[in-house]
């Protein structure tokens, strides 16, 4: 026989926390709140196996399923000594889902089952209260009616409504007995009229409609959407649990309410929570009546505390308070009432929090020997940390939504509008908050990014330009947003039918991807002390070592400051944005032969050197990894005529000639076109003068320092073990000149990018020539998947909404494939030289899910944008903690 009910209370308790599976969450937690003599009323749990039971079999129950119903329901009739259906003392029960994780869109409640025109005479006697008994019954059908027999709740609503102007009364307590009574005549009318069948008045049948109801909406469609949503398994199925109840409702020595142990807000050690006394559950939550504070010092002038209203049951309810953290070792949520001041408990769960209030919370359950150290860290949500960086939209601001893309980069900012890099600047330089909305960025606008406070483009994903450069700064970005259109001529954006002018005020939330119509508050971060310490604890627990992706001095002291242990990747081309050295980066680029190219090089390498010499005095003996030059093209070619006449004049050339340059290497797939290694191999003057640079920094900073450097020169866009050879040579030769000419050694890498399916595949052949291997995840989710970075915003936030694909792959790696192939390049790479250095620099490095799965196949490092820093080193210690 399977057993399919579980009991608890009342001194039997069948189940345990750790049975939710089984028993769902609130079913486990009863079990366990009984197990521990905390007060629950009794009563017993329909396993979730039953209601996996009942979907295989055409929602047929078990044989064997009304029987130990009986049994359990006998038994909560003999500890409370009432029987169901008894006209004298008759049962009541509650009937409640309860799933593995809580899940909206189900059947949630019905209270005060077993009531009909007999039992509520019963109930009129044994509660000396008329008023109280047919109050719990008219509440009965109404749930009953509306969540078991499906009739819309607000005709339940007018009738009342009705009843109170008939009789003058403003609130619902004002109502009489008999009004009451009336009103449940009206109910039982209503339900007739609605479903062509009477009330049903047998308890029996009530129970088992509402039984039904419960796992009847396990597969309703708000159900399966949410289930959807949140990867929750159809056949995980929901627990039922009845329940004796108990009433909250029954007079001025009883009260209803909910609290967390700890302030989910601020995690500060301090109860928290609302009751409303002489009141049922719902009342609580259906904001009609005002709940009041727990604790005398929580409550305000004219509030009455329930320490001041029911100082007993308060006093039991701090020590069920302290039992539950001590027990459960975490912070809980938790729902009571209390009959004629005996409090009882009905609900215990992990309570959910804010990211501030979850570390706090760690930190100090472990400062306090709750928890241990490595339990702290393991409790904060690592994405979450991210918030905690950035200022945050405040969440009692009122705000009107305008248009929504995609949550490039953290942080909510809110600015006048300006459509250019150089509006941008001017008036961020008059000290006004802006914020820049272009349809797309490139290099030129920068200096733009850099002074507004937030970012908002119309296209490109979560790598485009304006989505990395936006991470890299900590400015708040929303990228490809598809909604809003942008006329740069009438200087205006528009979507949903609303249209904001230059100038105008619009907010931006780089973390939901939100956009609103004017200025919403902003909740600045505050780093605590907690922060430190729980990051000195994800440290000692994390094999991993974490780099930054930075070029600026700035991005590496940032990243310094958030404990970076290196540069994993110095993507050189960002380092030509500048407007002093854009010019000549673009006469390299359009130089028609060598000696042109040669000479804008000569402008930018004591450029280049300078910048070197800066990171390395930052870092300070760290490792650097600098990536020669990678530009795709089309960000790097002049675009209007006054760009085009400023290359031209430079370059002694016409204007016609360098329109037709231009026209030339344009590409039609720039991503997969002239650049990384291909460019350094057509041109082998450029990566000649990064590594002159790169060299003769390294050897300023040893004169320097004392200390010397150990440069890690990585090759992009590497396809082929013959293009690394190449490269590979051409920087020996330059390091072999230089070194030579100072007549000092220097230590140095030579390592590559895999960033391309087929570098991949053959990695123990380019193994061969290199000294270290960093993932390139950007380019390689690009490759393998054959979507184009900067133009997937179009539609794969569809895929995602729809289930086509879990998440956007170029925010989380796609482990499947993309992940395949990294796992394939470890072992060749390995195979070939055990102890390749390994590492991965794609916006990857920063994604919690995406580093545990670096950590399992064993990386060295990652490599992510600075202000990611603190939340690679948290996920990191998860990742080694978790694999444990
Ligand atoms: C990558 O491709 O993952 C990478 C880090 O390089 P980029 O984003 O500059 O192409
Ligand atoms: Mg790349």
């Amino acid at each position: 026989m399977t057993k399919w009910v579980y009991s608890f209370g009342a001194g039997l308790n069948e189940g345990r926390a750790d049975m939710r599976n089984l028993l769902g969450g609130k079913g486990a937690n009863l079990a366990e709140m009984a197990s521990i003599d905390l007060p629950v009323p009794p009563g017993f749990t329909i396993t979730t196996e039953l209601c996996t039971a009942f979907y295989k079999n055409n929602r047929q129950y078990p044989d064997d399923l009304a029987g130990q119903v009986e049994a359990a329901l006998a038994r909560i009739e003999t500890a409370v000594g009432r029987s169901f259906g008894d006209p004298k003392m008759p049962l009541l029960v509650s009937v409640r889902s309860g799933a593995r994780v809580s899940m909206p869109g189900m059947m949630d409640t019905v209270l005060n089952l077993g009531l009909n025109d007999e039992t509520v005479l019963g109930l009129v006697e044994t509660s000396g209260d008329p008023r109280f008994a047919w109050d719990s019954f008219r509440r009965f059908i109404q749930m009953f009616g509306s969540v078991v027999l499906g009739v819309d709740h607000h005709r339940f609503e007018e009738i009342i409504e009705s009843v109170k102007i008939d009789t003058g009364a403003i609130e619902d307590t004002a109502l009489s007995p008999e009004d009451w009574q009336r009103v449940v005549e009206e109910y039982k009318e209503l339900v007739l009229e609605e479903t062509g069948k009477p009330f049903p008045m047998s308890p029996k049948d009530q129970l088992w409609a509402a039984i039904g109801a419960v796992f009847g909406s396990w597969m309703n469609p708000r159900a399966n959407t949410y289930r959807r949503l949140h990867d929750i398994p159809a056949d995980w199925g929901t627990a039922v649990n009845v329940q004796a109840m108990v009433f909250g409702n029954m007079g001025s020595d009883c009260a209803t309410g909910v609290c967390f142990t700890r302030d989910p807000s601020t995690g500060e050690n301090m109860f928290y929570g609302e009751f409303l006394v002489n009141a049922q559950g719902e009342d609580v939550v259906a904001g009609i009546r005002t709940p009041q504070p727990l604790s005398k010092a929580a409550a305000k002038s004219g509030e009455v505390s329930m320490e001041d209203a029911l100082p007993d049951a308060y006093a039991d309810l701090c020590r069920v308070r302290e039992t539950l953290e001590r027990h459960y070792h975490d912070m809980q949520d938790i729902e009571f009432t209390v009959q004629q001041n005996k409090l009882y408990m009905l609900q215990t769960r992990t309570g959910k929090r804010t990211a501030a209030a979850s570390l706090r919370i760690a930190v100090e359950m472990a400062q306090g020997g709750l928890i241990t150290r490595q339990e702290a860290v393991m409790r904060v949500n690592a994405q979450a940390l991210d918030q905690l960086l950035h200022p945050t939209l405040d969440p009692k601001a009122p705000r009107t939504l305008l248009s929504k893309g995609l949550p490039a980069s953290p942080g909510a900012a809110s600015g006048a509008v300006v459509f250019s890099a150089d509006d941008a600047e001017m008036r961020a330089a008059k000290g006004e908050a802006v914020i820049l909305v272009r349809i797309e960025t490139s290099p030129e606008d920068i200096h733009g990014m850099h002074a507004a406070r937030g970012i908002l483009t119309t296209r490109g994903g979560m790598t485009s330009h304006a989505a990395v450069v936006a991470r890299g700064m900590g400015r708040a970005c929303v990228a490809g947003a598809g909604g809003v259109s942008v006329d740069y001529g009438a200087r205006t954006l528009s979507a949903g039918g609303k249209t904001i002018r230059g100038g105008e005020t619009i907010t931006i939330d780089g973390a939901t991807g939100e956009i609103f119509v004017g200025s919403v508050a902003t909740v600045e971060p505050t780093m605590s002390g907690d922060f430190a310490t729980l990051m000195e604890w994800a440290d000692a627990s994390r094999r991993l070592k974490i780099r930054t992706n930075a070029e600026t001095p700035l991005d590496a002291e940032t990243a310094r400051k958030f404990g970076a242990e290196g540069i994993g990747l110095c993507r050189t081309e960002h380092m030509f944005f500048a407007p002093e050295r854009i010019g000549a980066v673009r006469q390299m680029i359009m130089a028609g032969d060598e000696a042109g190219r040669r000479v804008a090089l000569e402008k930018l390498l004591p450029f280049q050197r300078q910048d070197f010499i800066e990171l390395f005095r930052i870092m300070a003996g760290l490792p650097v990894t600098i990536r020669l030059l990678d530009p795709p093209l089309h960000e790097f070619l002049p675009h209007g005529d006054q760009e085009i006449a400023d290359v031209a004049e430079a370059l002694g050339q016409d204007v016609e000639q360098m329109r037709r340059r231009a026209a030339e290497l344009a590409e039609a797939n720039p991503m997969l076109g002239h650049r990384g290694c291909r460019l350094g191999i057509s041109y082998p003057e450029i990566y000649e003068m990064q590594a002159r640079a790169i060299f003769e920094a390294a050897l300023a900073i040893a004169e320097e320092t004392g200390h010397p450097v150990v440069p890690e020169i990585m090759i992009p866009l590497v396809g082929t073990r013959r293009e690394l050879e190449i490269t590979r040579a051409q920087v020996e030769r330059v390091a072999k000149e230089v070194l030579d000419r100072s007549g000092k050694p220097i230590d140095y890498l030579i390592g590559t990018m895999i960033e391309l399916p087929r570098a991949a595949l053959t990695a123990d052949k380019i193994a061969e020539v290199a000294d270290f291997f960093s993932f390139g995840t950007n380019d390689l989710t690009q490759t393998t998947f054959g979507l184009s970075r900067d133009d997937a915003g179009k539609f794969l936030p569809h895929y995602v909404e729809a289930g086509i694909l879990p998440k956007d792959p170029f925010v989380s790696l796609d482990i499947e494939g993309v992940g395949a192939l990294v796992r394939i390049a470890v072992e060749k790479g390995r195979a070939t030289k055990p102890n390749i250095k390994l590492g991965i620099c794609g916006e990857h490095g920063g994604d919690p899910a995406s580093i545990a799965f670096c950590e399992s196949v064993g990386l060295d490092y990652v490599s992510c944008s600075p202000y990611r820093v603190p939340v690679a080193r948290l996920a990191a210690a998860q990742a080694a903690l978790g694999g444990e």
